[in-house]
């Protein structure tokens, strides 16, 4: 492993005989040319191999309890390190977190070995965590299969070190990348965002539902602790009869005590218009869940997306050296020189920019 940011190839590519790359991390499964990312952003094809920009880049990091997350049926005493990168598959219009989930100008400067983001390896993840008195570590704030390399080596240095992983998740993820994964988390926090074509087709327009939900219940079925939550959207998946239909699938697919909670919304990005979600509505949808048999449903009225807004700097939480922590991010590979992973050369290259 590298002692300096650098590239990490991807674990689940499929290279093409002509130089294209089909990532099979998420269920874009994009197709990527020479030069190209993908839809995260995250990831670049360059000469036919598929790469990880983000590996070792954290954004956010919190200590907290698992309750917040939320999980409570899992250790449910257990404090947690959160962490997040930068990434996400989905673009929710309404999402609290933009700089880091979709993380596209952070993203962009690491292409172009502008970053001075946090790079710290997955050890001294670990230390830290450690070193903080958590039971365990929290993949959050971005989502996780889009740096999902890094996900699966602090996994495995975590549970070394008796520590337990949380992925917070949107679900959109391949059953590659679940097999992958379920030897080394032990609970997946995912949401369900709604049961409708048009909700998923309007955040990520290769998305359906039955795809989230496929995911969700292979996930159960290969042992992974299972949470789920909905945010509760006003005008938008507030009917009181999708509600209670996420109840049902959640009964029928995942069992009656599998936990499921229902959040509140709060005005943001384009969706800033909307009100905040009113009480009565969480309450509602929590008393029609437990009436059609679901037996552990919690309304949260003081909780929404996990976000990472107000958390203290990443420096505040690591004992590392703050030069080398923000110091320019160039890839410590020799193929890019000083121009930057993409910009300059690669993209250039692939034809991607103008001359
Ligand atoms: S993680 Fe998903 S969105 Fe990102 S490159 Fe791979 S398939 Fe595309
Ligand atoms: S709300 Fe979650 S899934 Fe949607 S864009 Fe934000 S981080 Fe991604």
């Amino acid at each position: 492993m590298s002692d300096s940011y650098q590239l990490v190839e991807s674990q689940l590519q499929q290279p093409l005989q002509n130089g294209d790359v089909v990532c099979n991390l998420c269920l874009w499964r994009c197709r990527l040319r020479h030069g190209q990312r993908g839809f995260c952003e995250a990831h670049v094809n360059r000469n036919g191999t598929l790469y990880n920009l983000s590996y070792g880049i954290v954004s956010a990091i919190e200590v907290e309890s698992i309750r917040n997350k939320p999980v409570y049926h899992y250790r449910p005493d257990s404090r947690v390190m959160s962490i997040g990168s930068y990434g996400c598959n989905f673009r929710c219009k309404g999402c609290h977190n933009l700089e880091i989930s979709w993380g596209v100008e952070a993203l962009d400067k690491l292409a172009r070995g502008q970053s001075t983001e946090a790079w710290i390896t997955p050890q001294q993840i670990v230390e830290t965590a450690l070193k903080h008195g958590v039971q365990g570590i929290a993949f959050t704030y971005s989502e996780p299969a889009v740096w999902l390399e890094y996900v699966l080596d602090v996994s495995r240095l975590a549970h070394d070190a008796g520590l337990f992983t949380v992925y917070v998740s949107n679900s959109f993820v391949t059953a590659e990348a679940l097999a992958l994964m379920a030897p080394h988390i032990d609970v997946l926090c995912s949401d369900i965002k709604s049961l409708s074509a048009e909700f998923y087709h309007d955040i990520c327009p290769r998305g359906t539902v039955e795809q989230v939900l496929g995911s969700i219940r292979r996930a159960a079925e290969l042992g992974i602790h299972v949470e789920t939550r909905t945010n509760v959207i006003p005008t938008k998946n507030d009917n009181i009869e999708e509600l209670t239909g996420i109840a049902e699938w959640i009964r029928d697919n995942l069992g009656a005590h599998s936990p499921w909670h229902v959040t509140r919304f709060f005005p943001a990005y384009q969706l800033s218009h909307l009100p905040a979600t009113d009480d009565a509505i969480i309450e509602q949808a929590a008393e029609a869940a437990r009436a059609a048999g679901l037996r552990r449903v919690y309304a949260h009225t003081d909780i929404s997306c996990d976000c990472a807004t107000e958390n203290a700097p990443v420096s505040a939480w690591v004992e590392l050296d703050a030069a080398a922590l923000n110091s320019v991010k160039s890839c410590a590979a020799s193929c890019c020189g000083d121009e930057g992973i993409l910009v300059k050369k690669f993209e250039r290259e692939a034809g991607l920019l103008a001359k």
